[in-house]
């Protein structure tokens, strides 16, 4: 059900990478910049990670620039995560890795159905990447250097869009693009956006009870709806989403709502305030 509207969002966004330089090329500038810091119409509009780090390595707390984070603030206390699930361009080519995996394991006499494998439990891997933003945040801080926006895989591609349209190469950081995908191709699939991404794990803060999230219809809360748990085998951060839709992790992307047969083939999942 929300699957191609996922997609198309998906897709318009990661067209929107090549659109804006392309659209600079041609003289257009309605719409400047990254996905690092972008300009709609003298509206600026940056990613809160980045701005995080750029104040720690500045060591300057500019409430101008603080401005440019209010939407995306905004939007993650009313949508969660939705930036990850529906927009990011690293996660839809991290989908093309997942189901490439998928592919592989089915000719090499695997499994192609998708899997339920994850490294770290939800616990344990939000730990680890919010160790990691502190980590990274400290060292901008200490250094001097907005180290994490070096690994900040959707400002780093959107970068690389603009590069590549305006001279036809890539940089040097693709190549960090490139080994993470490959991690996530040969050894452990979705571990970026799950383990360490700083963009994701900013986003995560912004929560409010009345975020949306994903919820279970079922009269077992706690329990699975069903004995199949297909949403758990569907969802790529490793949750049991009957149970685990308001965990930090979530990106309410839907997968879990659109595998969801519930008892006797009727959907339990919903987001919250729009189940049947
Ligand atoms: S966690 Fe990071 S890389 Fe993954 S979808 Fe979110 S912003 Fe993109
Ligand atoms: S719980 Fe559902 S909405 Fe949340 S990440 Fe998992 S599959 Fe996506």
């Amino acid at each position: 059900m929300f699957r191609p509207y996922r997609r198309a969002s998906q897709f318009a966004v990661f067209l929107l990478m090549f659109g804006i330089p392309l659209l600079n090329l041609w003289e257009i500038y309605a719409i400047t910049g990254t996905f690092y810091a972008i300009n709609i119409g003298g509206l600026g509009i940056a990613d809160p990670s980045a701005i995080l780090q750029s104040m720690f390595a500045a060591g300057q707390f500019a409430p101008p620039i603080l401005f440019s984070v209010f939407f995306p603030v905004l939007f993650a206390f009313l949508f969660g995560r939705v930036w990850c699930g529906w927009m990011c361009p690293y996660h839809v080519i991290s989908d093309g890795v997942a189901w490439a995996r998928g592919k592989v394991r089915g000719m090499i006499g695997g499994s192609s159905e998708p899997e339920t494998w994850v490294f770290l439990d939800p616990f344990k891997a939000n730990v680890t990447r919010y160790s990691f933003l502190l980590l990274g945040t400290a060292a901008a801080g200490i250094m001097g250097i907005p180290v994490l926006n070096y690994v900040n895989a959707p400002g780093i591609l959107s970068a690389e869009a603009m590069i590549l349209v305006r001279n036809l190469t890539i940089s040097i950081e693709m190549g960090f693009i490139a080994i993470v995908l490959l991690v996530e191709l040969l050894f452990l699939p979705r571990f970026w956006c799950r383990l360490f991404c700083p963009t994701g794990a900013v986003v995560s803060l912004f929560r409010a009870p009345f975020t949306l999230r994903v919820v279970s219809a079922s009269n077992k809360p706690g329990s699975p709806c069903c004995k199949e748990e297909q949403c758990s085998a569907a969802c790529p951060m490793g949750l049991a989403p009957y149970r685990e839709g308001g965990n930090l992790l979530c990106t309410n992307c839907a997968r879990c709502i659109d595998a969801c047969r519930g008892e006797k083939g009727a959907g339990l999942l919903g987001f919250r305030g729009f189940q049947d």
